[in-house]
């Protein structure tokens, strides 16, 4: 065969080769999205009592977003913000505001998926199913994913299994087995989503952080049900939140009565090193909270 018609046959042999695989990859992509579509379509749909204590709402997972806006947003004592993944969210902790058995939401987080790429909103990876009900300003967050921190006062009996003798021993001696309780919730997502959580001392020279996945929040709430169970959340016993509250005089003006969180949230916990905020830009956020906190991060609206 003459060399220039080999050439030629080569050259064509090549562009058949690249056009086949680019098909093939766009087959396994449509595939791909598929599945996705059907992993989202295969999220239940039952409505669940809201995970906070004081509040008797049963609400939809797909109303989950407007319920957070509308009635946990602004409340007193919740920090609020957007989210992003990996981006650290601080929040700080007051035992105080915790009653027994009572479900307490620390703070409202409306999740975006990475920051700045918009097409990476848990509606539109397929994460999350739409929320619906949003008007106005609002709908920006259609496809945004409402997690709450929650934390509950319990005692360490509701390790117990046997929930009879959970209450025998509360009664008996609840008052010297004391724990705080802290878990993330969402409506339920079709990949685990993850987050760290950091508790520091008031000097930011000791800290704990744990790994923990966002919990459905249309299963099991009080933590003398899911304790037994599970492993998505932190304990904090009453020794050591005392260890953690000692501190400078309360009259000194960066007192803050409280206890240093920070929340990480991501869905692959591989792909990124996560990033811990600093002490220094921790210790300016902590002096921001609460108000300034909401508006820097959330300029929410209300339209209600
Ligand atoms: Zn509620």
């Amino acid at each position: 065969m003459p060399r220039g018609i080999s050439k030629h046959k080569q050259q064509r042999d090549e562009l058949e080769i690249n056009m086949e695989k680019k098909l093939q990859e766009a087959k396994d992509n449509e595939q791909k999205e598929i599945k996705l579509q059907a992993a989202v379509h295969g999220l239940s749909r039952v409505p669940g009592k809201c995970p906070v204590g004081r509040c008797k709402d049963v609400v939809f997972p797909s109303n989950m977003m407007v319920h957070v806006l509308h009635k946990h947003l602004h409340s007193t004592g919740i920090t609020s913000s957007e989210m992003y993944e990996h981006k650290p969210a601080v929040i700080c902790f007051d035992p105080m505001v915790c009653e027994y058995g009572v479900n307490k939401c620390l703070a409202t987080f409306l999740f975006g998926g990475v920051e700045g790429k918009p097409q990476t909103l848990p509606g539109l990876t397929y994460l999350s199913q739409h929320n619906s009900a949003l008007f106005n300003d609002n709908r920006k967050y259609e496809n945004y994913l409402p997690i709450m921190m929650m934390a509950c006062r319990s005692t360490w009996y509701a390790h117990l299994k046997d929930k009879m003798l959970e209450r025998e021993l509360v009664g008996m001696n609840g008052s010297n087995a004391g724990i705080y309780v802290f878990w993330l919730v969402a409506p339920k997502t079709t990949r685990n989503l993850y987050y760290s959580l950091t508790i520091y001392d008031r000097y930011y020279l000791n800290s704990r952080s744990v790994i923990r996945l966002v919990r459905d929040y249309a299963s099991y709430q009080n933590p003398s049900d899911f304790i037994p169970m599970e492993q998505n959340y932190l304990l904090l016993r009453d020794s050591e939140v005392n260890e953690l509250m000692l501190g400078p005089n309360p009259k000194d003006k960066q007192f803050r009565p409280g206890i240093p969180m920070e929340i990480i949230i991501y869905e692959n916990p591989t792909e990124t090193p996560v990033q811990r905020i600093g002490k220094k830009k921790l210790q300016e956020a902590l002096e921001q909270l609460p108000d300034d906190y909401i508006r820097k991060y959330a300029p929410l609206s209300g339209d209600w």
